[in-house]
């Protein structure tokens, strides 16, 4: 038995004029901003692909699904998780779980949490209780804490039995 560890790290801006999808969740920013990016910016599950790909060593989402590639424009960020999640299941691998903390002043992301899980998971083939995702303010501090932008931070943990 083999086990792996893999750490993603994303951030995107807050702009107007686009949606604010986290776990494939449509929220509302109270100024109306969105996440800017060429997919659906969907910052929470590109830490994760990044988590999942670090863990074999595999490099990045950029390698992947490049952003000059028109084909990912608007894409949903959830199906390009599955298509991760393919990528480490064909090389025998399985995901054992997945850990997140979104770092966003507004809007109050505990109401959706177990939404985003339920999405993710479904889309991983796992169950929620494999999929951690929790939020926190950055205390008004930085770029999170002025809300010029939303990051994450993921971990994920694979074994080969
Ligand atoms: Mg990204």
């Amino acid at each position: 038995m083999q086990l792996r560890i893999g750490n993603g790290y994303d951030i995107h801006r807050l702009v107007a004029g686009r949606p604010l999808i986290l776990g494939g969740q449509r929220l509302e920013h109270p100024q109306g901003l969105g996440l800017d990016g060429h997919s659906d910016a969907d910052v929470l599950v590109h830490a994760i692909m990044d988590a999942l790909l670090g863990a074999l060593s595999l490099g990045d989402i950029g390698k992947y699904f490049p952003p000059e590639d028109p084909q990912w424009k608007g894409a949903d960020s959830l199906v390009l998780l599955e298509q991760v999640v393919a990528l480490v299941v064909e090389r025998g691998w399985n995901v054992v779980n997945v850990d997140a903390v979104v770092v966003a002043e507004r809007p109050k992301l505990k109401p959706h949490i177990d939404a985003m899980r339920a999405a993710i998971a479904g889309r991983m083939g796992l169950q929620p209780d494999q999929v951690g995702v929790k939020a926190t303010t950055n205390e008004r501090l930085g770029p999170e804490g002025r809300e010029e932008g939303i990051s994450c931070h993921a971990v994920a943990l694979l074994l080969q039995p």
